[in-house]
């Protein structure tokens, strides 16, 4: 390990996918003297990056968003960690219909292969679906799931060997020194570094770094629930990661994604349940990470009838796993990226 340096020409605080991503691009973009630091261990350091689902669901209304969305998956691509899967999202009302109807115009304006499907092929691609409660599907073959933790890992080596970047894992940010509104310096229970350029990528712990600049980043830590339900026959037999379409269930706000020999449900649907980022357990508080926090029942229990009325087999299996998964929500539903405004 290298000595903790006093300088350098940009910190990026955070190593989840955003952070590891930045400094991977940065690096090719011919940027040298970068230190990316982590409070956690490495290579997953406890934030959502570890535990996410992984899926790409490439259609969006917005075109922005649309196009974003081509450019992450063509990276994974590029790095060999995307493995396709397709996607069906299918409605169980008329009016989700009607929405799929303006889903094929999104699809077809910004180039992406979609089909819309009867219950019957939708049963034919997913044969454990029960296609009586739903009333069509929409198809999107290029759906994939991707591999967040090992694509950030490549790229943030890649900057490492290219000499551009130091790596500092278990080493906290605990202040940030500004002059005049901008930051100067990180404070970190390892040293003091000063820097030109500082990145907070620290996903739902952010808005906590951004007050040590007297800045506000306007995003909210928020569960996600998700539970491993598991082992299923035949996702087993199929003896791959996913053999299966991802089922996004729009008029429940829950998906079924196959991994390996059980399913994931993962649920939109439950109350809204926020948490400050000041409240987040350390690494060292929490039983798995602090990000994956205990599953509080009650919410998720109408969710997971509603996917066994979706899939009956899920009824008949164990859970293996399930949490309280935080991430991070904008009160816009989009990214928050840029320079800070002052
Ligand atoms: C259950 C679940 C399923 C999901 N499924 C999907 C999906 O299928 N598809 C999808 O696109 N997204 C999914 N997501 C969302 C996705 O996980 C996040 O959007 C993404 O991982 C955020 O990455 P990040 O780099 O911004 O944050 P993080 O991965 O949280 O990284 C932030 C890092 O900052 C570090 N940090 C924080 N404070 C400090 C400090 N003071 N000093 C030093 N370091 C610090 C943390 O240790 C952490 O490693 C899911 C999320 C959850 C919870």
């Amino acid at each position: 390990m290298s000595e903790f340096p006093t300088r350098a020409k940009c910190v990026v605080i955070g190593a989840g996918i955003v952070g590891n991503c930045l400094v991977g691009h940065l690096s090719k973009l011919g940027w040298t003297d970068m230190v990316l630091i982590d409070k956690g261990p490495l290579p997953n350091p406890g934030g959502s990056t570890g535990h996410a689902s992984n899926f790409i669901f490439p259609t969006d209304h917005n075109k922005e968003m649309a196009l974003l969305t081509l450019a992450s998956q063509r990276q994974y691509i590029d790095h060999g960690m995307n493995n396709t899967s397709g996607g069906i999202e299918v409605a169980r009302t008329p009016e989700r219909l009607e929405e799929f109807n303006r889903r094929m115009t999104s699809a077809k304006s910004w180039g992406i292969d979609a089909r819309l499907l009867t219950p019957a092929q939708v049963k034919e691609l997913v044969p454990f679906i029960n296609e009586k409660i739903i009333l069509g599907g929409f198809y999107t073959p290029s759906v994939s799931v991707v591999d967040s933790l090992q694509t950030g890992t490549l790229m943030r080596e890649s900057a490492q060997k290219a000499g551009h970047l130091k790596v500092f894992a278990n080493t906290e940010v605990l202040d940030l020194e500004t002059e005049n509104g901008t930051i100067k310096a990180v404070v970190t229970n390892k040293g003091r570094i000063e820097a030109e350029y500082v990145v907070i990528a620290c996903g739902v712990w952010s808005p906590r770094i951004a007050e040590m600049a007297g800045a506000n980043i306007p995003l909210t830590p928020a569960v996600h629930q998700m539970a491993d339900v598991g082992p299923i026959d035949i996702l087993q037999q199929s003896n791959a990661e996913v053999a299966y379409p991802i089922i996004r269930d729009m008029d429940t706000f829950c998906y079924e994604r196959q991994t390996a020999g059980s399913m994931e449900v993962g649920s939109y649907a439950h109350r809204p349940i926020f948490m400050h980022p000041n409240d987040i357990p350390s690494n060292e508080e929490s039983a798995l990470s602090p990000t994956e926090l205990p599953l509080t029942q009650d919410d998720f229990d109408p969710q997971m009838e509603q996917a066994i009325e979706l899939m009956e087999m899920l009824g008949d299996a164990e859970i293996k796993y399930a949490i309280n998964g935080l991430l991070s929500l904008t009160p816009d539903a989009m990214p928050v990226l840029g320079e800070r405004q002052r």
